[in-house]
């Protein structure tokens, strides 16, 4: 074979196979999404959707190894009990094929004979070795080899290697044995001696089989097929055990010989006596899943020189799923050879030959189709989507970790196009989505705690507002009476008077306490604003005036807006200038220096007052703006000057920050006051910004 052959499972165009052929089923919900099944499908035959692993019909191969490995039995086999059961209690003549791998099975029952009773009491009236058939179907295989006619063979007696060349190797579909599989063989065996009416029950470890009998392309196959674990249900529901059969029933005929070693790897080229010899190449042969499927590559890319290529999809049949054995590979192997050699002892050899002969011209053969299930037509522009799709922007991002199921990304991609896989399957990229998702959900928790926090100091200044309104109102009629009377007296009372000095005292704290209430009134937004469009330069330059400004320190004014009008009130900015710079210079006892700024952003216009004293240490930083907060001694502070300038702000719908540093070992210590006021009183009103 010298052309090449395309194997890539994406290559040709799509077509349809019967859904009625897969006997693999998943248990809703059962499915923990792991992927395992899809890593371990040789057909890619599983889909998942909505986070269950679906079995796809028209793409399974029925190898059942998505049973086998998945650790929740999220799958299951598509029972045929009730379809054995309708052919045994219907009145019909059942024969019972029982597959040579069954020494593997029923070990307890050993003798076979006890097996053999057990099943007879079930309902059958034959129960037969499919041995013979094998026996029969290796004699075919050595005269097919013997012919020399340069056709290379792929032994068809594994259905599951069948269904996967059907579907995913067409082009070898020619190379397909034309020989049925020893259960076809067998049933067509039994229909030959004891009529066409017979019917035929299959019984042995395969899932694939199931298939192999509803296959339309194989006539005159079993009517049903049980696995071994089926055989024991059976057993348990007729309450059937090794106890209640006599164990002196023999399998009927006719009797094989070593067709016997057909479950086991290279059990063909035994009984049909060819040699793999490696000298001349002739027969290659291989089992298991990724064997099976490397030599099916190997022998499209016409790198194969054998003339007959045995493959088994299962570490041979005596690994099939339809086993409940948990013994190892080796000793079940031991089982079935024993098996063979005790039976091979008490073997008529000239009888057994006589009856091969007499099926010599029974026809044996049957016809394959394609069933093309690679995935065709692709569109390399939307797998590119896919891939950036799940983060694979480069080649370094392909990971090809296998965590997916799939052996690379771009199969993955693959599969994703084709609605057989979803992008949520790519663990890094899960993973690297989680990550941004828990970073976007810390900065918004962050932020809302900052709001929050904000909120939280807004109403709690709101509320202290209302108190200190309601108290300065009570207060400030009072406070005019005594201040006036005071007054009174003070005009009234002699140049010499003794209590002339208290009188004074007395009108300089009223007056003081009149000032401190004016200041609550202002805090708590009770005085209305008198929007007018001031030019705020002059307006800051001109309160600055106002403030005495100690020798030892430099003013700076800095002014980068470009237009410097804005709709203010404008005493009482010069109030919040007023209030601001006088905290700047206490803060600056030992000199230091003032930039006031004026600056513009969008329809905002911003004054910021920086200076280079002190700073505010950082746990006064929360309690600056509530009222009578002072760190200024008795008589020089009334901790309402921030309070009044809060009020004015929020008045306006502005807000102010503060920046400050009082460690020195931070880098250079001093605050920044910044005060954003929309430049448009009604626009900003309207809009409802604060
Ligand atoms: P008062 O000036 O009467 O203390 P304020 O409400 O104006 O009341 O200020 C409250 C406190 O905030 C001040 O006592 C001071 O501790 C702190 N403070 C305000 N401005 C500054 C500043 N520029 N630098 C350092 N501390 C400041």
């Amino acid at each position: 074979m010298s052309e090449s052959r395309d194997s890539s499972p994406e290559a040709a165009p799509a077509s349809t196979a019967p859904e009625n052929l897969c006997f693999v089923k998943e248990v809703k919900n059962r499915c923990r999404i792991c992927f395992t099944c899809v890593r371990e499908c040789p057909a890619k035959a599983i889909r998942i959707s909505k986070s269950q692993a679906i079995v796809v019909p028209e793409r399974c191969i029925g190898c059942g190894n998505c049973l086998k490995v998945c650790s929740q039995q999220a799958k299951k086999m598509v029972s045929s009990i009730e379809e054995v059961e309708a052919l045994l209690h219907h009145g019909m003549t059942v024969a019972a094929c029982v597959a040579p791998s069954f020494p593997v099975e029923f070990q307890a029952e050993f003798d076979y004979r006890v097996l053999v009773g057990q099943i007879r009491a079930l309902g059958f009236q034959y129960v037969t070795e499919v041995a013979f058939g094998a026996d029969l179907v290796a004699d075919r295989y050595r005269k097919a080899l013997a012919r020399c006619d340069g056709q290379q063979h792929i032994a068809t007696t594994c259905p599951v290697i069948v269904g996967y060349v059907e579907r995913y190797q067409p082009d070898l579909v020619p190379f397909l044995s034309p020989i049925v599989s020893p259960m076809v063989a067998m049933a067509r065996v039994l229909r030959a001696m004891h009529g066409q009416d017979l019917k035929v029950v299959f019984i042995g470890p395969c899932i694939a089989k199931k298939a192999e009998t509803k296959d339309p392309s194989v006539e005159g196959g079993p009517d049903a097929v049980i696995t071994f674990q089926e055989l024991r249900e059976l057993f348990q529901r007729y309450g059937i055990n090794p106890h209640n059969v006599e164990p002196t029933s023999d399998f009927d005929p006719p009797q094989p010989s070593l067709g016997s070693l057909f479950p086991i790897s290279h059990g063909l080229l035994k009984a049909a006596e060819i040699r793999e010899d490696i000298l001349t190449n002739d027969v290659v042969a291989t089992d298991g899943l990724h064997n099976f499927m490397n030599a099916l590559n190997e022998f499209a890319a016409g790198g194969m020189e054998a003339k007959l290529v045995e493959l088994l999809s299962c570490n041979g049949c005596i690994a099939g799923p339809g086993l409940t054995s948990k013994e190892n590979q080796f000793q079940r192997r031991a089982r079935v050879s024993a098996y063979t050699r005790n039976r091979e002892k008490g073997l008529d050899a000239e009888r057994w030959r006589r009856t091969i002969d007499q099926f010599a011209d029974l026809d044996l053969t049957r016809t394959y189709r394609s069933m093309d299930q690679r995935i065709a037509g692709i569109d390399e522009k939307e797998i590119l989507e896919i891939m950036e799709r799940m983060g694979k922007h480069s080649a370094e991002d392909e990971l090809n970790c296998g965590a997916c199921g799939y052996p690379s990304c771009r199969d993955h991609a693959v599969a994703t196009y084709k609605g057989l896989a979803e992008s949520e399957m790519c663990l890094p990229y899960v993973i690297n989505d989680h990550l941004k998702t828990i970073l976007e959900l810390s900065d918004l928790n962050e932020r809302l705690a900052t709001t929050q926090e904000t909120l939280m100091h807004s109403e709690r200044l709101a509320s202290m507002g209302q108190l200190a309104a309601g108290v300065a109102h009570e207060i400030n009629n009072p406070l005019g009476v005594v201040i006036m009377y005071t007054n009174l007296l003070l005009e009234e009372c002699a140049k010499d008077a003794e209590f002339k000095g208290d009188l004074q005292m007395i009108a300089e704290q009223a007056n003081r306490c009149k000032r401190i209430v004016a200041g609550l009134l202002d805090f708590a937004r009770q005085n209305k604003v008198a929007h007018q469009a001031i030019n705020v330069r002059e307006m800051v330059t001109s309160a600055l005036s106002n403030v005495p400004r100690p020798a030892d320190i430099t003013l700076e004014m800095i002014h980068e807006e470009s237009d410097p009008v804005a709709e203010l009130d404008r005493d009482q900015m010069i109030q919040v200038i007023l209030n601001l710079a006088g905290n700047a210079y206490d803060a600056m006892p030992d000199g230091g220096h003032l930039t006031v700024r004026t600056k513009e952003a969008g329809d905002w216009i911003i004054i910021e007052v920086q200076d280079t004293g002190t700073g505010i240490p950082r746990e006064n930083m929360k309690k600056l703006f509530e009222p009578f907060f002072t760190t200024k001694m008795m008589g020089k502070g009334t901790g309402l000057g921030l309070p009044v300038v809060y009020g004015i702000v929020k008045l306006h719908r502005g807000e102010i920050t503060v920046e400050s540093n009082a460690d020195p070992s931070q880098g250079p210590t001093g605050s920044t006051f910044r005060v954003k006021l929309p430049r448009e009183a009604q626009s900003h009103a309207a809009r409802g910004a604060v």
